[in-house]
């Protein structure tokens, strides 16, 4: 098993835990881009939103779900984003399902 997340979730490599349910595991980012970005990633290895299935909805709305709850707890109150980068063009660096949450300063539109 080589997938980096996969390992972060297993606990063989360190983090910075936020939240975890029987669903999935959220940590703090390693290179953070505001003062709040934590990455929510499912249990399961999923490489992609574009790989998910039709059996997966209900995870990926947990993982959005998730987002939402771990922003009240850092008290987002003025707002954030969930991020779902996909693929190369869509800036996907690690090959695990993952939703950033990303607050705590007023954010840019568009992206790069
Ligand atoms: P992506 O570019 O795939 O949307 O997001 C991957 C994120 O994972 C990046 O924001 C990057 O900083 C973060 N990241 C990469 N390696 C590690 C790591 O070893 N630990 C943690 N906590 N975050 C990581
Ligand atoms: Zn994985």
């Amino acid at each position: 098993m080589s997938c980096l997340f996969c390992k972060i979730i297993e606990g063989s490599i360190p983090s910075t835990p936020v939240f975890q349910d029987e669903v999935c595991y959220a940590f703090a980012d390693i290179h953070p881009q505001a003062p709040v970005h934590v990455l929510v990633a499912p249990r399961q290895h999923i490489t992609s939103v574009d790989q998910a299935v039709e059996d997966d909805q209900k995870l990926l709305g947990h993982l959005l779900w998730a987002g939402a709850q771990i922003a009240k707890t850092k008290g987002l109150w003025k707002g954030y984003r969930l991020v779902v980068n996909t693929g190369e063009d869509g800036g996907q660096t690690v090959d695990h399902l993952h939703v950033h949450l990303v607050g705590g300063r007023s954010l840019t539109w568009p992206p790069g």
